[in-house]
């Protein structure tokens, strides 16, 4: 596919649909700041555009689809898969300014969002009405929700409450012609002919762009207990998983960090994580109040009958609040080891995540990587962080093959590439490895439906255009 180059004709006609000089960014810094996401690629767009309403989307992608000049949305470029990055230049559609609508509407248990709405800000709207929004991204405090409906992020509560999928009733949608659609509604259920929300959410951007959702939310338990276990093996600790997912409780959180998350985070801000151990799983109940107080305590007895070398309940909020706190630093811990951090989210059925824990150890010594473990075990959902130079050609060729390797593990045990943070352009080469043929055709002959003239985020998800791995750039 060709695209059309931004000349100076067709830049006056972006300001004549956004008269607004202050929301049409063109300077080779603002260019360069939209170079980036949170994974390591780095492609420069030709013009920023800020929409502020759905109409002025509408118009952006008219024109766009028009000049065939490709269109990439992007939240707050949290993405970990190269999701925003504007692979082929074009138009940056900048949504995170779109945030007028944050209604909660209690009786419903619903709430409407714009697109650019931070995560964290809906968990606290919520609250207010005594309900929760479920759907917790480490990162909420800083991504938004559009992000998190085009990837379908997930995060510690899925293993309990789902992914953010589960919560999306109905959304409004600017298609790749330019179109504005509504899809679904604001009841939870529907059935009205095909499910285009679910089809939408998880697309990466790739089917149009979400300028509206209807969310689901629910009452907020009123209590929790959090326990840390430690052990002396990692495998133990993932047999543990499977053991307490199956004694009749079901966690609202279980989460595994190992020994080089364990002193990652100890070195970056003491956190009470024991540097002795192995592993450790840092696991949640929540519910009544009578309820949590005897499922902790059961739990903590599963932990020790399969081996936990120690176990420590929270006894305090201050404590919980720590331990979760500590779970949240890995990220800018680990990258105190070296800058780059390859974040890969391979997810494995739960009677696997021995066999992966295992298989990762060789990974990491057959490539001689830097690679550490941690992850939404509960469901599966392992997070190996390879952490490197990506000035060290060397180190970086090896991680690749590590990745490819890691990929291939989790295909073989029955799992996924991705669990939450999508493909983007980092796993685009792996597609087939998972559908075959045949169902990754499928999903292109879908795409090509939507978006006859590819302009809506190409570069991402299919391997046709695809540009590899980014490791080595
Ligand atoms: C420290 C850290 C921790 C993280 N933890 C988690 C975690 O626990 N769970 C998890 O799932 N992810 C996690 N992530 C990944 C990331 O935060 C999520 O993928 C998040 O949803 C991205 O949101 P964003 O606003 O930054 O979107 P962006 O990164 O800007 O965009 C993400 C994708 O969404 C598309 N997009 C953005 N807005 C729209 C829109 N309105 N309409 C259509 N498409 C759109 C973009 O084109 C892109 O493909 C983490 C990232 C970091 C850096």
């Amino acid at each position: 596919m060709t695209y059309r180059k931004i000349d100076f004709e067709l830049l006056r006609a972006i300001y004549e649909i956004i008269p607004d000089k202050s929301r049409v960014l063109t300077e080779k810094h603002d260019l360069i700041s939209y170079s980036f996401d949170a994974s390591f690629g780095s492609f420069e767009p030709e013009v920023i555009v800020q929409p502020l309403l759905t109409e002025e989307i509408s118009y952006i992608v008219k024109f766009a689809n028009q000049y065939t000049i490709p269109i990439y949305p992007r939240g707050q470029s949290t993405s970990l898969s190269g999701g925003p990055l504007p692979v082929n230049g074009g138009i940056v559609l900048d949504l995170s300014r779109m945030t007028h609508r944050l209604e909660v509407y209690p009786d419903d248990l619903i709430a409407v969002v714009s697109p650019g709405v931070l995560t964290g800000d809906i968990h606290k709207a919520a609250e207010q009405y005594g309900l929760m929004y479920p759907p917790d991204p480490s990162s909420s405090a800083v991504c938004t929700i559009g992000g998190n409906l085009a990837e379908n992020s997930g995060g510690p509560r899925g293993l309990k409450y789902g992914v953010t999928k589960d919560y999306v009733l109905g959304l409004t949608v600017v298609t790749p012609s330019g179109d504005i659609v509504r899809t679904g509604g604001k009841t939870i259920k529907n059935v009205t002919g095909y499910d285009l929300t679910k089809l939408i959410v998880g697309s990466e951007g790739t089917l149009g762009i979400i300028s509206e959702a209807v969310l689901k939310l629910v009452p907020k338990p009123k209590s929790s207990e959090t326990l840390l276990a430690a052990f002396n093996e990692i495998e133990t600790a993932g047999a543990a998983v499977s053991k307490i997912l199956t004694s009749g409780i079901l966690p609202s959180k279980l989460e595994i960090l190992d020994k080089g998350c364990i002193h990652s985070v100890e070195a970056y801000e003491p956190s009470g994580l024991p540097l002795d151990a192995e592993a450790v799983l840092l696991i949640e109940v929540d519910g009544h109040p009578s309820a949590t107080k005897e499922e902790i305590i059961e739990v903590a007895e599963k932990c020790k009958e399969i081996g936990a070398a120690s176990i420590k309940i929270a006894e305090s909020n201050e404590e919980k609040n720590q331990l979760w706190k500590a779970r949240k630093l890995i990220s800018p811990a680990i990258t105190r080891i070296k800058p780059t951090k390859i974040s890969e989210d391979a997810t494995v059925p739960l009677s696997q995540i021995p066999e992966m824990f295992k298989r990762l150890k060789e990974i990491r010594d057959k490539f001689q990587v830097s690679l550490v473990v941690c992850g939404h075990a509960g469901d599966g959902n392992l997070h190996p962080n390879i952490v490197a130079d990506i000035r060290d050609q060397d180190e970086m060729e090896r991680a690749e093959k590590a990745v490819e390797e890691i990929f291939r593990c989790a295909v073989e045990l029955g799992g996924t590439l991705s669990g939450e943070h999508g493909i983007g352009i980092m796993k685009a080469p792996f597609m087939e490895m998972e559908l075959g043929k045949e169902g990754l055709h499928l999903m292109k002959v879908i795409k090509e439906a939507w978006d006859p003239n590819n302009i809506m985020n190409p570069g991402k998800i299919f391997p046709y255009t695809a540009q590899g791995l980014l490791f080595r750039r």
